[in-house]
């Protein structure tokens, strides 16, 4: 997969150059490039923001630079938008749709991911807009809270769909059983020794029946997500 950043602080995404990411860039199953916005500015300031039209506190991020950026980053051939080919291009947003593990999975198949991190109060509607004419676009929100900036959501979705990426994982079992992939919530999970300051690991667990085993963990998954995340439980 192909992997495209634009940011106004590249330095954030230095982290993708540890662990597992780190690796799966090495093995080159993960191309990622980060691009500074401020390359693509032509005054003394380098400004990338410029007050709202119609007033309000704050600044907005100005259409020009995201354009070129867009247009450097983008295939000169316009794919067919509707069709789903060609990149997909998502600006993290806290008004977008909000970012699920099903999401993570539809996008780790894709082939080109282009990320765009808003700062100061959003970026330039038509910024959206043009990139609509040349790429699928999606807005998408980490949650329903603020934060500073779209970097920190951008690192979040990138780990997300790495890790589903055939091959970045090692044992790709160990992707099945965790939360959110059964629409459950994982079950407590133990190791040695068995028992610890007092507190002892559930006997089942090292009595080595595999059925007590899987419906112990059944169980604790349907407990915890009815207590936690109720939610997410079909209606009764
Ligand atoms: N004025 C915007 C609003 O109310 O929707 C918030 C702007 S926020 C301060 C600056 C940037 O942070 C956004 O453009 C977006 O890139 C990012 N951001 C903030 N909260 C986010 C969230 N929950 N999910 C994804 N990105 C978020």
């Amino acid at each position: 997969m192909r992997i495209d950043i634009v940011t106004i602080f590249p330095t954030f995404f230095d982290a993708l150059d540890i662990s597992l990411l780190g690796r799966a860039r090495e093995d080159g199953i993960l191309e990622v490039e980060v691009h500074d916005l401020r390359t693509f500015t032509h005054d003394r300031h380098r400004t990338v923001d410029d007050k709202p039209y119609g007033g309000g506190a704050g600044m907005v991020m100005k259409p020009e630079p995201w354009g070129e950026a867009l247009d450097t980053i983008l295939p000169a051939e316009i794919p067919d938008v509707a069709s789903g080919a060609g990149p997909i291009v998502i600006f993290p947003s806290p008004a977008g749709e909000v970012f699920t593990q099903a999401m993570a999975r539809e996008l780790s198949g894709a082939s080109h991911l282009v990320f765009g991190c808003g700062r100061y109060e959003g970026i330039d509607q038509r910024v959206f807009d043009y990139a609509g004419s040349r790429a699928s676009v999606r807005l998408v929100s980490l949650g329903d809270y603020v934060l500073n900036g779209g970097e920190v959501a951008v690192m979040a979705m990138i780990e997300a769909i790495g890790r589903l990426i055939p091959g970045v994982i090692g044992n790709p079992e160990s992707l099945v059983e965790e939360s959110h992939e059964d629409g459950l919530l994982e079950y407590p999970s133990y190791t040695k020794p068995s028992s610890w300051r007092g507190l002892d690991v559930p006997p089942v667990l090292i009595g080595g029946n595999h059925g007590a085993i899987a419906a112990w963990r059944r169980d604790a998954q349907l407990e915890r997500t009815r207590r936690v995340r109720p939610d997410l439980l079909p209606p009764e």
